[in-house]
């Protein structure tokens, strides 16, 4: 029995052993004793997790998908949770405690994938996944670059962010029509920022939503006063500003109230 794949869970099955087991040997495992998969499909990545001293769970929406992993990794079986990623309180299972998440995402939702992870950032140390090449590189990109935006500030704000490797199309079934890029995150190990949090992924999204435009005018609905707005700092695109520079606005913008 083999599950069929189903498009609208952007399920793309992985057939290359080396390549799972590289991606399951991304993780340094260290500073946590749990790891969570989302996706695993098959388990073509998550064979491999279980042979590590991390504990191994697995979060499936695809109820076919749960019945193939039941019957094939029965080690397994009470720790496969058939839920939506996107909606579940990860914390039912993990009660406060770190994990990693791995997994190869299904593309249609690796951005929120992303952005959950942000929001858990504090019970979350690491984190390699495969996503769309062209994505994998927007959340490394740096300052400058075209492809940088609202999802490389948020997450290079908290976490180290390495593109590790390319994979082509023709090693899945069915295969995707682009590359992917699997992605290693290493949360910073001070992680907090010098400034209000909830501020600073304001300033992010409202600067990037018109990102031709200087961020005196992309922040007009912030109401700055017009001695702030003099900064130089307003004259520049939101892609020209570091995550450094970010922090900085936000602290200017937090002390003009
Ligand atoms: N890891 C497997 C499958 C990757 S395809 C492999 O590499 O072969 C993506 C997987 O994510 C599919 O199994 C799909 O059912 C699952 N998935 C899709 N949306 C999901 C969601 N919201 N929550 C959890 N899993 C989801």
């Amino acid at each position: 029995m083999t599950v069929k794949a189903k498009k609208h869970l952007g399920q793309h099955f992985l057939n290359d052993e080396s390549i799972a087991e590289k991606i399951a040997d991304s993780l340094s495992l260290k500073g946590y004793n749990h790891v969570l998969e989302i996706g695993p499909g098959m388990g073509v990545l998550t064979k491999y997790l279980l042979k590590k001293k991390t504990t191994t769970h697995v979060i499936e929406i695809d109820s076919e998908s749960v019945e193939y992993l039941q019957a094939n990794y029965l080690n397994l079986a009470d720790r496969i949770i058939e839920k939506d990623f996107l909606k579940y309180d990860l914390n039912e299972v993990f009660n406060g405690e770190s994990f990693a998440i791995i997994g190869n995402f299904p593309y249609n939702i690796s951005s929120q994938i992303l952005f959950k992870t942000l929001e858990m950032r504090n019970q979350i140390p690491e984190f390699s996944g495969m996503f769309q090449k062209e994505v994998a590189l927007r959340i490394c990109s740096k300052e400058g670059s075209k492809v940088y935006g609202i999802l490389s500030v948020l997450t290079q704000a908290f976490y180290d962010a390495e593109y590790l490797f390319t994979v082509p199309p023709n090693v899945f079934n069915p295969p995707p029509k682009v590359d992917s890029g699997v992605l290693l995150l290493t949360r910073k190990e001070n992680y907090t920022l010098p400034c209000d949090e909830s501020l600073f992924f304001r300033v992010v999204k409202t600067g990037f939503q018109q990102r031709r435009k200087t961020l005196r005018n992309s922040l007009k609905t912030f109401n700055l006063s017009d001695n702030l707005k003099a900064n130089v700092i307003f004259d520049k695109r939101p892609e020209q500003l570091s995550v450094k520079e970010f922090i900085t606005l936000t602290q200017l913008i937090e002390k003009d109230a």
